[in-house]
């Protein structure tokens, strides 16, 4: 019995040592997943912070030590491109890459989707920190031959160095953080935060907080450029251009703002109400000339509008409550921006032309032109960018590039318009050309409203009397209306 009791004894001892191991391993392994990333194998953002605050705090004195934030750059266009699986392989490999690398007691981490982060000690100053970023873009150039493709992977790296003792650990991180989107989308390029960086962040967040209450405050305007017919000189159309009037920096141009509302999606809006206000005044204008052929409106999309999932029901919308003829409303595409989600573009322009909206490639010739992708695309109209235009008249070879976009769009049964004419020689070249519809300075610049540009409807037709090089500009509309 006894005998028995002591076995008995011992089997719970040896159960309760097993079971006491495994809640070890297992609470071991929760630990680990907790603080790794699970893809990587890498600690991840919140083991990262932890141990570079230890590094801050027990650094011996006189050692440096410096944080490298990594981002790769584009690299949704990878997901996009090969796929999420490919592109999760990608990431492992950089991991891999990474670690191999460095030396065994610098530390990396995955501290974000395509976010790598880098702690370094034992510094004797900033130009081994520069060192170690150097090396890493020498090692993720080679391409990752991943799934039968051989993956190109950049990087933009930030570094922030720490050399005085009670520094930080969110200050450290921030600047790495902020030397990186100053380093960002140049292709492979460290940067080392410098206090000026900060400055240029307090102005982003000024002008992110601004342009969130633009809209409600009645700040944006649209200017309209008109569109004239080279062959009789008659305004068929406007371009809607938008300007924000800046509480304190006045009237900008939409270079100034547009690429952060196209990063903080407040474009979306913004884009909406540019439609709106410009549908509207070119209703109104085509009242005032009951006989004149219809105007064509043409309204610049951004990306960020295409891969909005409510774009064209807010456009059914919208011709539904103006009553907008959609066959007058031209959408501007931009290149690149046409070129990206192909899949995904071509499925959102093929609604919004059976709607009967028409398509414009703008600034065509500036972005990736794969030629291919024109035949891919549904659009109607080729807007050749400005710098060809500009070429034009001032030596030979580019008059052979325009011409040439000219016949292709004509052979691809596009309609052609040349952005930015600015003298009688480059209205004669493209009449020659038999470019269809110019727009630029020398016609008008753009202006308040769309009346204006049809105050003289025949100023500009027929055009004969302009194709000599020596032809003064005409007076812009602007002063034909005051
Ligand atoms: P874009 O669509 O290519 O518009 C033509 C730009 O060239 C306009 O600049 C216009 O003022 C300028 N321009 C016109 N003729 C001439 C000329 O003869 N010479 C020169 N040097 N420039 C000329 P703007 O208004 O500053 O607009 C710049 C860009 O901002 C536009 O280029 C367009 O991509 C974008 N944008 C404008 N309005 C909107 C909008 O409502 N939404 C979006 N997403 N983008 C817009
Ligand atoms: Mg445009
Ligand atoms: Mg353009």
């Amino acid at each position: 019995m006894r005998k028995y009791l002591v076995i008995g004894d011992h089997i719970d001892k040896g159960r309760r040592e097993r079971s006491r191991m495994r809640v070890r391993a297992l609470r071991n392994r929760l630990e680990h997943e907790a603080s790794h990333d699970a893809l990587t194998g890498l600690p991840n953002r919140g083991l990262f912070v932890e141990r570079t605050e230890q590094a801050l705090e027990c650094r011996p004195d006189g050692s440096m030590l410096a944080v490298l934030f990594i981002d790769l750059d584009d690299f949704k266009a990878i997901n996009d491109g090969v796929g999420h699986e490919v592109g999760d392989r990608v990431l492992a490999s950089v991991a891999a890459r990474l670690q191999e690398c460095l030396s065994p007691t610098d530390l990396a981490a995955r501290v974000g989707g395509d976010e790598f982060g880098l702690l370094i000690e034992g510094l004797s100053g900033q130009a081994d920190a520069e060192g170690v970023a150097r090396r890493v873009i020498e090692c993720l150039t080679t391409p990752f031959p991943i799934g039968g493709e051989e993956i190109v992977v950049r990087c933009s790296i930030g570094i922030a160095v720490s050399a005085s003792a009670g520094d930080d650990v969110d200050e450290l991180l921030g600047n790495a953080d902020v030397a990186m989107y100053d380093a960002k989308g140049q292709g492979d390029r460290y940067e080392v935060f410098e206090p000026r960086m900060m400055e240029q962040v307090v102005k982003r967040h000024e002008y992110d907080a601004a342009l969130r209450q633009a809209l409600e405050r009645h700040q944006f305007s649209v200017k309209y450029q008109p569109m004239v017919d080279l062959d009789s000189g008659e305004v068929v159309g406007v371009e809607a251009l938008l300007r924000w009037d800046h509480p304190e920096q006045g009237v900008l141009s939409p270079g100034e703002f547009i690429p952060l509302a196209e990063e903080t999606g407040h474009i979306v809006p913004i884009g909406q109400w540019v439609l709106e206000e410009a549908c509207g005044q070119v209703a109104r204008a085509q009242r005032l000339r009951p006989r004149g052929r219809p105007l064509v409106l043409s309204v610049n999309l951004s990306t960020r509008q295409l891969q909005h999932a409510g774009l064209v029901a807010e456009i059914v919308d919208l011709l539904d409550r103006t009553g907008f003829d959609p066959h007058n409303l031209l959408l501007e595409i931009t290149e690149s921006a046409l070129i990206e989600d192909t899949d995904e573009t071509i499925a959102i322009l093929t609604a919004l032309k059976a709607l009967g909206v028409r398509v414009a490639i703008d600034d065509f010739g500036t972005g990736y032109s794969s030629l291919s992708y024109l035949r891919l695309l549904p659009v109607d109209v080729l807007k050749i960018a400005q710098p060809f235009i500009d070429a034009l008249a001032t030596d030979g070879e580019p008059e052979i590039f325009v011409d040439a976009i000219v016949h292709m769009g004509h052979t691809l049964n596009l309609e052609v318009v040349a952005e930015g004419v600015e003298t009688p020689e480059q209205l004669a070249a493209l009449r020659r050309m038999g470019c269809n519809i110019g727009q630029g300075f020398y016609f008008s610049r753009p202006l308040d409203g769309v009346a204006t540009t049809l105050i003289d409807p025949e100023r500009f037709g027929p055009l004969d009397d302009l194709v000599e090089p020596s032809a003064p500009a005409p007076a812009p509309l602007a002063l034909v209306a005051g």
